[in-house]
Order: C-alpha cells, then structure tokens, then sequence
C-alpha cells in the first residue's frame, strides 16, 4: 500500500491541548484549519503523499506538539 498518490500517514490531533497559535495552518493550510471555536481541525482526512513534509512541518512548529504524524 505504497503507491504514489496514496495518503500520508495517519495524522493524531491531541485537540484538547491546543492553544489556537494558527501556526500549524500556516505551514499547511492545506491539511489544517481552525474552527470557529479556535480548535484545529484536519481538513483533508487523506492528504497526498506530497504534502508529507509540510504536514510534519506543521507538528514541528505546534508550541505544544498537538501533531502527531505516524513513523515511517
Ligand atoms: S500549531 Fe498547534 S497549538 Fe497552534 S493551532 Fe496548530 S495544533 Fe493548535
């Protein structure tokens, strides 16, 4: 199951800890929104392969690691 174009690994959003910094939908507005309650969201359930580095970009810049990105 490692096709090109296939999703990325799967994405865990600890939402109970985010701080609404926005920083996440900076680096990848293409996976990540805040709703209108100010809490992150994955707004692409199965996101391309090529968007993998900017969706740990993301995790990497959350002040409070609220990203979790499977391993390899
Ligand atoms: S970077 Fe982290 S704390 Fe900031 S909005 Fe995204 S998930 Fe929430």
């Amino acid at each position: 199951m490692s096709e090109k174009g296939t999703h990325v690994k799967p994405i865990t959003l600890h939402v109970d800890f985010c701080i609404s910094s926005g920083a996440c939908v900076l680096e990848c507005p293409e996976v990540f929104a805040l709703g209108d309650d100010g809490v992150v969201s994955q707004i692409d359930p199965q996101p391309a392969d090529d968007l993998l580095p900017k969706i740990r970009q993301a995790a990497a810049v959350c002040p409070v690691s609220v990203i979790e990105v499977a391993d390899d």
